[in-house]
Order: structure tokens, then sequence, then C-alpha cells
């Protein structure tokens, strides 16, 4: 853009001067030969007209005849005045051998030598030579003359008797000659100024579409692909402009393809679960999307401070630019590492250009503690299930050897070892149910008959089933709810009557003898609660969160003694939540335990008809 204010470096002004130029210089070439040729001409036709005056009719001849010039010094006279006919402007003597002017239109200087007033040199060029002799002079008063001598008499070989002498007058010739150059001037001058207007208008007309596309190329430099060049002609500049705008569109569209691309990746990168990091081969932050950002704890301002190793130092890792470089040698690798309770597995690459030389290592972390939690709780389950069958079986295995080894001699201790049989074989077959129908659960094959139901009738009915157990063990279960209330619940009947035993029994069993067992059903908005609370034992802080665990027991031992398969709360739930509601637990060791089963009220049919 430098030189569009510099009109000499403007291809503008180079036009219209190139044009000045031409025309100038064409203009003095032609004026120079024309005044010249003009010149020459006129001068040659003076010459030829004089001459052929001279040499026409018997003229000279008859001046040849004359023995002495001298002596026919009148006739000549008056022969040259009244014979030739000569313009004002030459003058003619005739002069003899001897340089005297024998006579002379100009009769002042009839009689004179002609050495002191002709030109003696062409003079004697001429007689001596015999041949007609001119030189062009210069009189007193600047006034240009021709000098044009024709000797006479000397065609037998003698030696000329004189000759004529004409002087004529060049000022009009010249004075034509100046005036035409005068007239060249004044039509150089106009012929300029017409070439400078059309130059102007010539070198408007290039510059100005060559002007446009630079403004929409400078424009587009800007990232404004709006306007187009407007197309004026179908020359060379007209196509210009045209493949401009083709070029235009192409790289508007190819730009927005781009964008839309770009904007489309970083959405995708905004929300991906996983993080992603890019850095270069000196570990620079090159791109960090959100996940990986609130994965690594980094605060705004860290990724703009922090390289690679820096933000991994942060995390308290080793795993350095270097580490990442070595690792990525061939092909890509993956690591896992702990951070703030969490595990994540860090896979990385190399990424290249488009040469094909290395640029930089993207980072994919994923939080995979979820899925190792359940990897754990799978192995952990496996192991559950095994240990809890392999105990009963070992149990049976045992008494029976025992009774087939002999004890079965014995009446009363085999009555014993098979009542411990049959007890271990109902535990495995509970816990064999349990297994099946937490399998259900898991792969949506319960099947659910869901009813409206009165959640009261289900507690009246659950209730007496555990009343015995309590009893035996002295503890006081208190109705706390309207055992006449209507509670409409949508949910199977069974399912549910499964999940309040489960619970009751459990406040039983960790409840110790004389102990207390409150049932109480609450409504609150459109909820409904049944919360049992015991003052057993209690549940540790810590145990608390994990009594939801499969298999989970706080004391095996004891659950174990009580029938427990530690799948009983797992289990119911699942089985509340299938119905849209909560299980939860409070509980404080040594003092008591709250659970509470939190059920949806069910308002589509009215309380006619519910069981
Ligand atoms: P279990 O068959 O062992 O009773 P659950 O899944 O029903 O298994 O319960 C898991 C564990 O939660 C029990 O082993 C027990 O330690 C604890 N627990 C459940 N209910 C109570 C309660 N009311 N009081 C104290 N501990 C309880």
């Amino acid at each position: 853009m430098k030189g569009k204010h510099s009109w000499t470096g403007s291809m503008r002004w180079r036009i219209v001067l190139i044009y000045f130029l031409l025309v100038f210089i064409v203009m003095v070439v032609v004026s120079v030969f024309i005044t010249n040729s003009l010149e020459t001409y006129q001068m040659n036709s003076l010459r030829d007209k004089l001459t052929s005056t001279v040499e026409k009719g018997s003229f000279l001849n008859t001046l040849s005849e004359y023995d002495d010039l001298l002596n026919h010094q009148e006739d000549i006279q008056k022969t040259i005045i009244d014979t030739w006919e000569f313009g004002f402007s030459e003058e003619l003597s005739i002069v003899d051998n001897h340089f005297t002017i024998v006579a002379s239109t100009n009769e002042n200087i009839t009689g004179e030598n002609a050495a002191e007033v002709l030109n003696t040199s062409v003079l004697t060029t001429a007689i001596i030579g015999g041949e007609m002799a001119e030189a062009d002079g210069m009189l007193s008063g600047n006034i240009p003359v021709k000098h044009l001598v024709y000797p006479f008499g000397g065609e037998d070989g003698g030696q000329c008797k004189g000759a004529v002498y004409i002087r004529a007058d060049l000022s009009d010739i010249y004075d034509f000659s100046s005036e035409s150059k005068f007239i060249f001037i004044y039509a150089m001058v106009l012929a300029l100024l017409i070439t400078a207007v059309l130059g102007v208008l010539t070198s408007k007309s290039i510059t100005d579409p060559i002007n446009n596309v630079t403004e929409q190329a400078e424009r587009m430099s800007y990232g404004d692909f709006s306007r187009g060049v407007v197309v004026k002609s179908e020359d060379e500049i007209g196509r210009l402009a045209e493949m401009f705008n083709v070029l235009r569109e192409k790289l508007d569209l190819t730009l927005s393809e781009m964008s839309n691309e770009k904007s489309k990746l970083e959405t995708i990168l905004k929300y991906m679960a996983d993080g992603l990091l890019a850095v270069d081969l000196n570990g620079a932050i090159i791109h960090i999307n959100p996940a990986a950002t609130q994965m690594l704890d980094l605060l705004p301002e860290d990724i703009v401070d922090f390289d690679y190793d820096q933000i991994m130092a942060k995390c308290g890792k080793h795993l350095t630019m270097e580490t990442l470089l070595e690792g990525s040698k061939s092909g890509g690798a993956q690591e896992t590492f702990d951070f703030k309770g969490s595990v994540f597995a860090m896979r990385y690459d190399r990424f290249k250009d488009e040469n094909g030389q290395d640029k930089g290592v993207i980072i994919v972390i994923q939080d995979i503690t979820e899925r190792q939690k359940l990897e754990n709780m799978q192995t952990d389950f496996v192991a559950n299930v095994s240990h809890e069958l392999k105990t009963p079986l070992t149990t049976i295995k045992s008494y029976t050897e025992t009774l087939l080894d002999g004890a079965m001699e014995d009446p009363e201790i085999t009555a014993s070892f098979l009542g411990i049989v049959d007890t271990e074989a109902d535990r495995m077959n509970r816990l064999v149910k349990d297994l099946l129908q937490l399998s259900r659960l898991d792969h949506q094959r319960e099947r659910w008959s869901m009813k409206e139901t009165n959640l009261v009738n289900i507690l009246n009915t659950a209730i007496p089933k555990v009343a015995l157990t309590a009893r035996q063990k002295e503890q006081h279960l208190n109705v706390l709810y309207d055992e006449e209330a209507v509670i409409p619940v949508n949910v199977d009947r069974d399912r549910i009557e499964q999940v309040v035993l489960n619970v009751l029994s459990n406040a039983i069993k960790y409840t110790n003898e004389g102990g207390r067992i409150d049932i109480d059903v609450l409504e609150s908005g459109n909820y409904v609660k049944v919360i049992v609370s015991d003052n057993g034992i209690g549940i540790s802080e810590a145990d608390i969160p994990r009594v939801f665990e499969r298999f989970y027991r706080v004391d095996k031992a004891r659950s174990r003694a009580m029938g427990g398969t530690g799948l009983g709360l797992p289990i119911s739930k699942q089985i509340v939540e299938e119905h849209h509601g909560t299980l939860t637990i409070e509980s404080q060791e040594g003092k008591g335990t709250n659970v509470t089963m939190t059920l949806p009220l069910s308002f589509h049919r009215g309380q006619r008809g519910i069981e």
C-alpha cells in the first residue's frame, strides 16, 4: 500500500508520463523533419526556378556572343531590365571575367568591382570552373541570401567571358520556416495537453479496476469477504476481476467450512467427558479442554502461565514431557495416575504436521475411578459369592463326613448334625435366592406387578410376621402410625413387603434383647415415608455409606450367626429405587438406627378399590 499515495510510484502517472513523452518525441521528430524538408524544398524550388529562367531562351547565348561585355553595357542593361521579370527578392547582375559588374537589376552596383560587393569565391569558382556554382551568405543587416552564379562564354573550351550572378533573398523562406516551427510548437503543446487528458482517462480506466481489486484484497486480508469486484469489461482486467471474484467466493466458502469444522471441534472438545490436552514438543500448552482443567484441578491462570511439566508438577506427578516423548516414540502409550482420590488413565500420542514432522503430543485423560471401582466390586463380588457358598458347603461336607465315619450310630448326634446340615442348606438356599434376585434386578428381568395398594396394609401384614422373633428377644415393636389409615401407593406389594421385612428383621437382629423398635409412617408432599427406628447397636459413621454394598456387613460373624447374607439392604435399595423412591440410613454407634423408606404417593385413582 506504500505506493498508493506516492504519485511517482503510481502506475497511473507512469502511463500518463509515457504517453506524454511518446507524443513529445514524435512531435519533435516530425516537426524537425517537416520544417527541414520544407526549407530544403523551398531552396531547391528557388534554385530550379532561377536556373531554368537563366538557362531558358537565348539569354546566355546572346551574352556569350559579345566580345567585350563592357562595350555593350547599355544593351545588356536594357536587356535584363526589359527581359527578365524578377521579383523584389532577387537581384541579377552580369559580371565579366575581370570581375566588373557590367549590368545589374540593382543599378547602384553597376560598374562596381564585383570583388567588393559580391561573393568573390563563388564567382571565382564558377568562372574558373565553367560550371554553375552556388553559396549561402549573409548580407549586412542580417539578410540571408543565396548566391547563384552561371558562367557563360566558355563552351568552346576557352575562358569564360563572364557570369550571370543572382543574389536571392532567403528571408521569406527562413521566415516561413520559423513560422512553421512556431505552428509546430503550438500544435505540440495542444497535442500534449490532449495527450495528458487522454492519458489520465486511459490510465484511470486501467488502474481503477486494479485499484478496486487491490482494495477488495485488502478487505479480504481483514476477513471481510462480503463485497466482490464489479466486472465492467471483458478484457484482461475484466477477466482478472472475474477470477478474483471466483477466488473470493472459493476462499470464503473454504474459510467458512474451516470455521464450521473448528467450532464443531471446539464444541466437541468443550463438552467431551474426557480431558484433552495438546502440547508442543517444548511442552507449551496448545489446547486444554474444560474436562482436563477440572480433572487436573487447574485455575484459568495456570493454563496461561504453566507449561506441561509445571502442570504435572502441580498435580504431583512425574509424567514429564520427556517421559511422554520417550513413551510415544513408537506409537501411542498409556499411563495411570491417582489424583485427589480419583484414578485417571492418560493415553498419549504424537501428532504430526503435513510433512510428517512431529509437532507435539495429544494427551487424553479419562477418569476411570468408577470403572475401577466397578472392576474391584466385580472381583470382590465373585470372591464374596465363592466365600459365602464355600462356608456352608464346608460345614455340610465336614458334618456329613463325620456322620459317614460312624457318628450316624449315635441318633442324638445324627439329629443334631442333620439339623446343622439343614440350617446350612437353608442359608445356601437363601443366598442363592438373593443372588438370583440381584441378578434379575441388575438385568432388569424382575417381573413387577405394580398395583394401587394401601401402604398401611402392607405394614400391617408384615409386622406380625416378625413379631414373634421380636417377642423372643423381648423387644417392643411400637406401631406409631394409624393402622386404619389409607395411604395409596403404586407398588409391587410383595417386593415392598420384602423390603419392610428386611428392614424390620435388621432392626430386630441388630438390637439387643429388651430393645425398642418404632414403626412410623409420615406423609410429606407427594411422598410417604416409612421410618423404622431402633435403639440397637447402631452403625459407625464410616460404615454407614458401605452398608448398601453387596456382602458388606459391619460385623460378619454376628450377621452370619443371625442368618444374614449381606445382600438384604442392597436388594431393598434397588427395589425401592425401582419404585422411584429412596432408602436411607441414619445411625449412631451404640445408640440406634433409623431406616427411612420414601415412596411416591399415588393419586391416579381414588381411594376406593385400594387393597
Ligand atoms: P445382613 O444380611 O447382614 O443383615 P443387610 O444388607 O441387611 O445384611 O445389612 C447390612 C449390614 O448393615 C448388616 O450386616 C449390619 O451390619 C448393618 N445393619 C443393617 N441394619 C442395621 C440396624 N438396624 N442396626 C445396626 N446395623 C444394621
